[in-house]
């Protein structure tokens, strides 16, 4: 856990979210400025700073990710979704403990801005 990390917070607990899913490994909660009907986050609880900071340890973790997103986009009723991950300031991250968008409710339009 990092101390001034805002996604470790809510991993503890120490800041509220509201979460669709949860285990041992992983968090969904959704956005707190949602970009779609249907937006929430996938976090691991493990600090991991952003996709390049991965490392062959985190394989599997990280395909869980996208595992879990699909399941909770589907319970969520959305079939049809994006999933994103933002490395790096200048790609639109903005909290640095990594994080997979998942978006879907309505149409979306590519390329991304
Ligand atoms: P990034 O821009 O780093 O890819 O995405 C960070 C996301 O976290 C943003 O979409 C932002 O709305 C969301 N976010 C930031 N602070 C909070 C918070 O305290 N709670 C929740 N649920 N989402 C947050
Ligand atoms: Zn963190």
């Amino acid at each position: 856990m990092m101390d001034d990390c805002l996604f470790c917070k809510i991993a503890a607990g120490e800041i509220p979210a509201n979460k669709l899913y949860e285990d041992d490994d992983l968090l969904a909660f959704r956005d707190i400025a949602p970009q779609a009907p249907v937006h929430f986050l996938i976090i691991p609880k493990k600090h991991i700073k952003d996709p390049a900071h991965v490392t062959e340890a985190d394989e599997a973790l990280i395909g869980k990710m996208m595992r879990v997103g699909a399941q909770v986009a589907k319970e969520n009723g959305v079939t049809d979704f994006r999933l994103v991950y933002n490395n790096g300031a200048e790609a639109g991250q903005t909290v640095f403990h990594i994080h997979m968008h998942v978006l879907g409710g309505r149409s979306l339009s590519w390329p991304p801005g």
